[in-house]
């Protein structure tokens, strides 16, 4: 898996943010020949330039919900932009209010986008399940989903292929002393677990309904869980490459092997 995006809220470039990165949320997940993306923030327009020009991707990309910082890549990727490519993008968050394809409608549509989405020249189909629901993108990769604690509310991901399990847990607020049932369930024994993490507990108090959690929460429900390395992710803008160093310091004391998201990271499993 590659990190192309680990920021939350709004892309923060600037020389306080070099070795972190400044780009909002994208994942690039790959499981043998098969592609999946994570949500669709700023970083997915660098994993688009990555990729072929000449057509023939295939790629399955799931959002964890809508909000800005995680779809506004999408008219910036230009694998969406050549008919030779298929791309299924999938939402488990609106159902039954609105489709995806209603709300990026509504996203890309005048004055506030130049463009709508008929723009896109790829082969493009818009999946709308209900988080807790399972999907099987392809016979070799599972994957469960599991309902989020966010406004307007977020879909959870656990990806099995090949015996091996990572879990994309963001965007999603933690109630104090009671840990979420759905993500222990989601994330049991996962291997590695990329975690909501915008705040510290020290900070979290100030930040009731934002709809985020911390890296302190995230390493107890591991814990609980029974689950592998913890992947601190979706970094406040407010907090600068000194401050994200202190953290993975905090963190990797107190829960060893834990690691914070740098955008451009690899980790293969
Ligand atoms: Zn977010
Ligand atoms: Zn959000």
């Amino acid at each position: 898996m590659r990190f192309w995006g680990v920021r939350g809220s709004i892309a923060c470039p600037g020389e306080q943010y070099q070795r972190y990165g400044g780009n909002t949320s994208c994942l690039e997940v790959r499981c043998g020949t098969e592609m999946l993306i994570f949500d669709a923030g700023t970083g997915l327009r660098k994993l688009g330039e990555s990729l072929a020009t000449n057509g023939g991707i295939v790629a399955n990309l799931f959002l964890t919900h809508t909000h800005f910082d995680h779809i506004n890549g999408l008219p910036f990727f230009p694998p969406m932009f050549h008919k030779k490519n298929r791309m299924r993008l999938w939402a488990g968050h609106l159902l039954p209010e609105l489709t995806l394809h209603e709300a990026l409608g509504q996203f890309m549509a005048a004055p506030l986008f130049p463009v709508p989405l008929k723009i896109f020249a790829a082969n493009v189909s818009f999946h709308d399940f209900t988080a807790g629901e399972a999907i099987e993108p392809h016979p070799s990769v599972k994957i469960r989903t599991a309902p989020l604690n966010h406004p307007n509310k977020a879909t959870g991901y656990r990806v099995e292929f090949n015996g091996r399990s990572i879990c994309y847990i963001t965007d999603t607020e933690h109630v104090v002393g009671r840990p979420d049932e759905s993500i222990l369930g989601l994330i049991d024994r996962a291997d590695m677990v990329i975690y909501d993490c915008t705040y510290t507990d020290e900070e979290f108090p100030r930040y009731k309904s934002w709809g985020h959690s911390t890296w302190q929460e995230g390493a107890r429900l591991c814990e609980t869980a029974g689950a592998g390395r913890l992947v601190i992710f979706h970094h406040d803008p407010g907090h600068d490459d000194d401050f994200m160093d202190r953290v993975a310091e905090q963190a990797q004391a107190e829960r060893p092997g834990t690691i914070v998201a740098r955008e451009g990271m690899v980790l293969t499993l």
